[in-house]
């Protein structure tokens, strides 16, 4: 298990402390229909519009086991480098609730599918710390109960119930708020580019209990409390900061913290009690006695393992080895699969250092300033690719690339018959720039006086030089042409 360090601790009237936390992960199993029903999965639809007699739980439905989420259930696995258990269990979670049709949740509860596995985080200061697996397991989702839609009656919308999820449980290993966020961030990532979860957390596809405790640094463990159903990465952190702080000021104020169960309110930045552990239901598990257990054979196992993509630590080493990249440009782009993708599509052939830059500040930035999803970018990786090889081959200038990105992405068209309708082509020809050099040099006689005791502010020519060329001037001719002239 991994400490603290030093910058993690947080310091209280007696002292510094620790802060442990452990995850117990929600994430909504990509799959067309439902764990044990044939009723479609698609989020947003008409209430009640995906409910099969399984999912309402008429009398004597019966669940039959949907094959492809054992199997996105089996990759999580795998690329969480975990344990595979051959045979597994579904338990009855018994508990009464108005969106829980059956009365119980088909769970796994003693025998999960998934065994011991590990993390590696990514921390922002460049270190990385691993971040244990406890299990995961398969279950249904609960219906919704909608509130708002009358005065005095309740509705409930069953489209979600019997959605699989698959509950991912860390160790505690997790020290600090920072270090949850990217726990969750890369966990979301490996489901991506597994394809097993979109990790949409605005949708309710990921969400996250947070469980949190304080001690001092290397003691026991404390006691925790558990914040229910946080749902985006930026509320995880306030959440364990928020609780950390609650439980070292009432420890030492004098006051014990008690196993509960406890809500964070977005608004007020707190959380607040939800039920002690005394309250906790007593669920009575047992084996669900309408499913045999779940026998898997290796070979299916290694047949899915076989198939398993590549995952982002993988190709963030391929991407250091292959193009020479720098660690922090891998990480940007292997965070993303669309973005790793992306730069693999331009970068082929070309200098693998510019297309990062171009891919991270200029289509990443252009992303990301609005908004969009990678999947709707306007200008294609081809695209890109032939504006960066006009620019390695002297057609254009650096500024004048970005200038026909920006063109491509608010107006369309082929970047390369932008650059020959537009007349972008940069200038070399050493006539054309000469003559435009000479009426600047005999405009400006004071700045010619000055640039020669400064040879620093030539800067000021080549920007006039490329104002009066549309920036269509090559900058490498125009420093020479002006040094030359200049008498530099
Ligand atoms: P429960 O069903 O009671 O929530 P689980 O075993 O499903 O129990 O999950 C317990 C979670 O709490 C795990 O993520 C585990 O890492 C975490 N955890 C256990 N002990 C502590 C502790 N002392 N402080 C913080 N987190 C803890
Ligand atoms: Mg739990």
């Amino acid at each position: 298990m991994a400490d603290a360090t030093p910058a993690d601790l947080i310091s209280g009237a007696t002292g510094d402390w620790e802060t442990v936390i452990g995850l117990e992960v929600h994430a909504q199993v990509v799959s067309k229909s439902k764990l044990f029903s044939g009723a479609a999965t698609a989020f947003g639809a008409e209430p009640n519009s995906q409910v099969s007699l399984v999912d309402a739980a008429m009398p004597g439905m019966l669940p039959v086991i949907n094959a492809e989420c054992i199997a996105q259930a089996v990759r999580t696995g795998l690329g969480l480098k975990a344990q595979i258990n051959l045979e597994s269990v579904f338990d009855r979670k018994n508990y009464f609730y108005p969106d829980l049709p059956q009365g119980y949740q088909i769970s796994q509860f003693s025998r999960p599918i998934v065994g011991e596995g590990e993390v590696v985080v990514d921390l922002e200061d460049g270190g990385s710390v691993t971040v244990g697996i406890e299990r995961l397991h398969l279950e249904q989702d609960a219906g919704k109960s909608l509130h708002d839609q009358h005065p005095d009656f309740s509705y409930v919308d069953l489209n979600r119930s019997g959605v699989a999820l698959m509950e991912i449980v860390s160790k505690p290993d997790i020290r600090s708020a920072d270090q949850a966020k990217a726990y969750v961030t890369k966990l979301r990532s490996i489901l991506r580019y597994l394809g097993t979860c979109d990790g949409n957390m605005e949708q309710g596809s990921l969400r996250a209990d947070v469980n949190v405790s304080v001690r001092k640094p290397r003691g026991e463990l404390g006691t925790r409390c558990e914040i229910k159903n946080v749902n985006s990465i930026r509320t995880i952190g306030l959440a364990v900061d928020y609780e950390a702080r609650r439980q070292i000021d009432i420890i030492e104020d004098g006051g014990a913290i008690h196993q509960e169960t406890r809500l964070f309110d977005p608004d007020t930045g707190a959380t607040r009690a939800m039920r002690s552990k005394e309250e906790a239901r007593d669920y009575r598990y047992f084996p669900d006695p309408d499913l045999l257990p779940l026998v898997l054979t290796q070979d299916y196992v290694d047949d899915l393992a076989a198939h398993l993509p590549e995952l982002p630590d993988r190709k963030h080493a391929r991407f250091m080895a292959d193009y020479s990249l720098a660690a922090y440009d891998a990480d940007v782009l292997v965070a993303d699969k669309e973005a790793a993708d992306f730069f693999e599509a331009v970068a082929g052939g070309l200098d693998a250092k510019a297309a990062a830059n171009w891919v991270i500040n200029e289509v990443m930035g252009r992303i990301n300033k609005e908004g969009m999803a990678f999947s709707d970018i306007p200008v294609s990786a081809e695209a890109n690719k032939a504006i960066l090889q006009m620019t390695a081959d002297g057609t254009i200038s650096g500024k004048i690339a970005k200038d026909v990105l920006d063109i491509a992405w608010k107006e369309g068209g082929d970047p390369r018959a932008i650059v020959e309708q537009r007349g972008l082509e940069q200038v070399s020809d050493s006539g054309e720039i000469e003559k435009v050099v000479d009426e600047i040099i005999a405009a400006n006689p004071k700045q010619v006086e000055q640039v020669k005791g400064k040879p620093k502010t030539l800067g000021w020519f080549v920007g006039q030089v490329m104002q009066a060329t549309g920036g269509k001037a090559n900058p490498k001719s125009v420093n020479q042409i002006l040094r030359k002239k200049l008498e530099l």
